[in-house]
């Protein structure tokens, strides 16, 4: 049985590089069209198999060719897909526009992923995982309910609040580590969250609110771990940036891939794996694109030495 399970997201990514944005009603050419396994659960899935973790993924993909190529995709990065189920609606989809400058515009279409129930994860064994990774790309219910479950097997349940959308006080409470950048942390919160003072004042309500932990992402400034006794800044690593997709992704499957669930309550063990996870969300920012950008483990230790 996977040590990890993620219940979440599947997307294909259709990336479009273009000299700019087009406005309302103009047409404008850009370069081929890329297409990119992506949708944050399994990117986070295939970030964690990629630094030598087994992987369960519990979602669903469409029939149709782009289910294939994501399922495809999840096996060749040894990520366990018996969970995955065929749903009659379309696989879901982010149609990504990356101008000049590297800024990119999407458009979400949810597809299968929103067939994601309740039922799916009452029919999953959660007893011999050690970790749950969650996001917010499935419905709000079904996370809740795979949290509900993770719990009552005495699983470590993680939280990656993204993309950012107000949630259950009972979701919250059921959370070991809940994960938020700085925008998804202020909108959760209410609260601006523009410094580390700010950000800290807001992990605190999420404490209040029942999370174990808050480790709060802040991009090039690396993280900040905040719990009910502390609070402690964790620098990450200077690179040549080329694309920040899926930093986040990577940073959460570092930072779940080397957590030592028998000890999350151990501040060291946390310190360490939020390191781990900053050096795979910096060496995700070197490469273009969303999984191809997720580092392996060989990768990981030869930058970290
Ligand atoms: P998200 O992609 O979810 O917005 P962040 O931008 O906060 O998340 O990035 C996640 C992690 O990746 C950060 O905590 C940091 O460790 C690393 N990271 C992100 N951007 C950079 C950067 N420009 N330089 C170095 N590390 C970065």
């Amino acid at each position: 049985m996977p040590d990890v399970l993620v219940v979440g997201s599947l997307n294909a990514d259709l990336v479009v590089r273009a000299p700019r944005f087009p406005q309302p009603g103009e047409t404008i050419s850009g370069e081929d069209l890329q297409v990119i396994p992506g949708g944050k659960g399994a990117n986070q899935a295939v970030a964690a198999a990629r630094l030598g973790v087994s992987v369960s993924m519990l979602g669903r993909v469409g029939k149709d060719n782009f289910g294939d190529f994501l399922l495809n995709n999840l096996k060749s990065n040894h990520v366990d897909t018996t969970l995955v189920q065929r749903d009659d609606a379309s696989t879901g989809t982010a149609t990504i526009i990356v101008d000049a400058n590297g800024q990119n515009s999407i458009v979400l279409s949810g597809g299968a992923n929103g067939k994601v129930s309740p039922a799916d994860v009452e029919s999953a064994s959660f007893l011999h995982h050690k970790l749950l990774l969650l996001q917010l790309e499935i419905p709000t219910l079904t996370v809740l309910r795979a949290a509900q479950l993770a719990k009552e097997s005495g699983v470590t349940v993680i939280l990656n609040p993204a993309p950012a959308k107000e949630l259950p006080a009972e979701l919250i409470a059921l959370t070991d580590f809940i994960i938020p950048n700085e925008t998804e942390l202020s909108l959760l919160t209410g609260m601006d969250v523009n410094d580390l003072p700010s950000a800290e004042k807001a992990a605190r309500v999420l404490l209040q609110r029942g999370a174990k932990h808050v480790i709060v992402t802040l991009g090039s400034k690396g993280a900040l771990i905040v719990d009910m006794e502390t609070s402690t800044q964790v620098d990450t690593f200077k690179v040549d940036v080329v694309d920040t997709t899926a930093a986040g992704d990577a940073f959460i499957g570092g930072f779940a891939s080397v957590l030592d669930s028998s000890s999350s309550s151990h501040s060291q063990g946390v310190l360490d794996a939020v390191r781990y996870g900053c050096a795979c969300g910096a060496l995700a920012t070197t490469k273009f694109g969303a999984q191809p950008s997720l580092p392996t483990k060989a990768e990981v230790e030869k930058f970290l030495n």
